[in-house]
C-alpha cells in the first residue's frame, strides 16, 4: 500500500537549516503571540472559577523553543513572560497569583527546553522508538517541576489541599506535554507543509480510500460520544491505531492531538465543578489522556523507522553504490516489467544503450578515482533529465542503459541526443588540471508489441546499435531503425 506520509525529510530539515534567522525582537513578539493565544485558550477551558482544564501554552512554547534555539535567548523568554502576563490580566487574574502561576509556566517550558537539548536531534524529532521514552520522561519532569513551583499558588488562592494542588498541577502539565509537544516537535517546515498538502496524494487520485482512517476515526468519535462512560476513550482506539499505520507520525500527532482534546471534553462534560470527587477524577483522567496518547505515536514512530529501513534495504539491494542508478538485476526486472506492460498497452517504448567513449585512456591518464569522478557526474547528469517513469540503470562498469516508456521515436530521438550532447559539454573539474571532457556513445532501440520483443532481444539490438556508433567514431546516437543519425 503507498502511503500519504508528510514526515518530516532530509530535506526539510536543511531547508529549515538554510533558512535566515529571524531577528530576535520579531522572534520575542512571535512567542509572546503563540503564548498569549495559547493561554487565552487555556483560559477558555477553565470552568468558573476554576483552574484550567487543558493548559496547552508551556507545552507549545517548549516545543517552540527545541524547535528554534536561535529564539531561545533572553529577548524570548521575555517575549513568553509578556504573552503569559497579558493572557492573565486579560482575563481578570489578580496580580500574585498571575505572578506565582506564571513562574511557574516559565520554569516548566524552560526546564523541559534545556532538557531536550541534552539529547539527539533525533530524538528531539521523535525519529526513532527510544525517542519516546525521552519525551516521556522529560514529560514527566517537568511537570514535577511545575507542580513544585505552582501548587502553592492553588493551595493559596483556590483552596486546594496540598497533594490535591501538587496532583493537579503534575497530571495538567504532563498530559498537555504527551498531547502537544509530538505536534510540534514532528511538524515540518511551514512551507514544506503547503507545498506537500498541494501535491499530497490524499487530494488527488484515490483519495477517497486515503482518507478512510481519518473518517473511521470521525466515526467512532460520535459513536464514542453517544455511548459515553469510561468506554468513550477506548472506542477511538482501532481508528487511531489505523491512522497511525496510514499517515506517518506528525498526522497522527495531529490526530492524537484532536482525540486528546475530545476525550479530555467528553470525560469532563461528565463531572460537576466543585464537587468533592471533581479533582480527583480530573487528575484520573488526565493521566489516563496523556498516556493513552503516546500509543498511537508509538505505533506511528515505529511504522515510519521501519518505512526508512525498508528503503535503505532497497536502496542497498537496487542501487549501484558509486553511481546511484539502478543496479542491473533491478534494472533488468523493472525493465521487464515495463515492457510487458507497455507492449499489453499497445504503447511504444524505448531502450537506450550508452557506453563512456574511451574511457580506459580517463583512467589510464587520471587515475581510476577520477575516472569514478566522471561516472558519478554522467550518472547525475543524465538522470536529471529522465522523466519519473523512466528506468536507468548502469548495466556495466562505464555501460549505462534507459528504459522511457511512451517515447514517440521523434521524441526518444531527440532524448537520445539531448543526452549525448549534454554530455559532451559536461565537464569534471581534476584538482590541478583542466576539466576533464569526455563524449558518450548511444543506441536506440523500439520495443512493439511483436513475435520478437523480449527484453534480451531488445537489449541485443541496442547493444549492436552502440557498436555501430563506436565504429562511426563515438559521440553520437545510432537508431536500430534509422541506421545512423
Ligand atoms: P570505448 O570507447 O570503445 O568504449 O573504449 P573504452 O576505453 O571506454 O572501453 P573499454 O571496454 O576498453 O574500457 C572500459 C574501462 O572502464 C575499463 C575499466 O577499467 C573501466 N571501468 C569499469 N568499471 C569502472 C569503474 O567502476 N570505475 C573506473 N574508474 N573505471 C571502470
Ligand atoms: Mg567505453
Ligand atoms: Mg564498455
Amino acid at each position: 500500500m503507498k502511503l500519504a506520509r508528510i514526515v518530516f525529510s532530509e530535506q526539510d530539515r536543511n531547508q529549515e537549516q538554510a533558512s535566515s534567522p529571524m531577528p530576535p525582537w520579531r522572534a520575542a513578539a512571535l512567542v509572546a503571540g503563540i503564548v498569549f493565544t495559547a493561554a487565552l485558550f487555556g483560559h477558555l477551558t477553565r470552568p468558573l472559577g476554576f483552574l484550567s482544564t487543558f493548559w496547552p501554552a508551556n507545552a507549545l512554547l517548549m516545543g517552540v523553543m527545541v524547535r528554534n534555539p536561535g529564539w531561545a535567548g533572553p529577548l524570548g523568554w521575555i517575549g513568553a513572560t509578556v504573552g503569559y502576563l497579558a493572557a492573565d490580566f486579560a482575563m481578570g487574574g489578580g496580580i500574585g497569583v498571575t505572578l506565582w502561576l506564571t513562574a511557574g509556566n516559565l520554569t516548566d517550558a524552560f526546564v523541559g527546553y534545556r532538557l531536550f537539548q541534552r539529547i539527539s536531534e533525533c530524538d528531539r524529532r521523535l525519529e526513532q522508538p527510544p525517542s519516546l521514552l525521552f519525551l516521556l520522561l522529560i514529560s514527566f519532569a517537568t511537570a514535577v517541576v511545575a507542580a513544585c513551583v505552582s501548587c502553592g499558588s492553588l493551595v493559596l488562592y483556590f483552596g486546594y489541599a496540598p497533594l490535591q494542588a501538587f496532583e493537579f498541577v503534575l497530571t495538567s502539565e504532563f498530559a498537555s506535554n504527551l498531547v502537544v509537544l509530538p505536534v510540534v516537535l514532528t511538524a515540518p517546515p511551514f512551507a514544506p507543509i503547503a507545498k506537500r498538502l498541494a501535491a499530497s496524494p490524499v487530494l488527488r487520485s484515490g483519495w477517497s480510500r486515503r482518507l478512510q482512517p481519518v473518517a473511521a476515526l470521525l466515526a467512532s468519535i460520535l459513536a464514542g460520544t453517544m455511548i459515553g462512560g469510561s468506554a468513550a476513550i477506548a472506542i477511538p482506539v482501532p481508528a487511531i491505531l489505523w491512522c497511525a499505520l496510514s499517515y506517518g507520525v506528525f498526522p497522527t500527532a495531529l490526530l492524537t492531538f484532536g482525540l486528546g482534546l475530545w476525550q479530555c471534553t467528553v470525560l469532563l462534560a461528565q463531572l460537576t465543578p466543585g464537587t468533592a470527587d471533581y479533582a480527583a477524577a480530573l487528575t484520573s483522567h488526565r493521566f489516563g489522556v496523556a498516556l493513552f496518547s503516546l500509543g498511537p505515536i508509538m505505533v506511528a514512530v515505529i511504522n515510519a523507522a521501519r518505512a526508512g529501513l525498508l528503503a535503505e534495504l532497497d536502496q542497498a539491494a537496487n542501487q549501484d553504490s558509486l553511481t546511484k542508478a539502478l543496479s542491473r538485476r533491478a534494472f533488468l526486472a523493472r525493465s521487464e516489467a515495463a515492457l510487458g506492460q507497455n507492449l499489453t498497452a499497445r504503447r511504444p517504448i524505448a531502450l537506450l544503450m550508452l557506453d563512456v567513449d574511451r574511457f580506459k585512456l580517463i583512467n589510464d591518464e587520471y587515475g581510476h578515482a577520477v575516472g569514478d569522478e566522471v561516472l558519478v557526474s554522467l550518472a547525475e547528469h543524465i538522470s536529471a533529465r529522465l522523466r519519473p517513469d523512466d528506468l536507468f540503470g548502469r548495466i556495466g562498469g562505464e555501460e549505462f542503459a534507459i528504459m522511457a516508456p511512451g517515447l514517440t521515436q521523434a521524441a526518444g530521438l531527440a532524448l537520445a541526443e539531448r543526452l549525448r550532447d549534454g554530455c559532451a559539454r559536461l565537464r569534471v573539474p581534476v584538482k590541478g588540471r583542466e576539466p576533464l571532457r569526455t563524449t558518450v556513445s548511444i543506441g536506440l532501440v523500439w520495443g512493439s508489441a511483436g513475435p520478437d520483443c523480449s527484453l534480451r532481444h531488445l537489449l541485443k539490438r541496442a547493444d549492436d546499435a552502440l557498436y555501430r556508433a563506436k565504429r562511426a567514431g563515438r559521440d553520437r546516437v545510432v537508431d536500430d531503425t534509422l541506421q545512423a543519425a
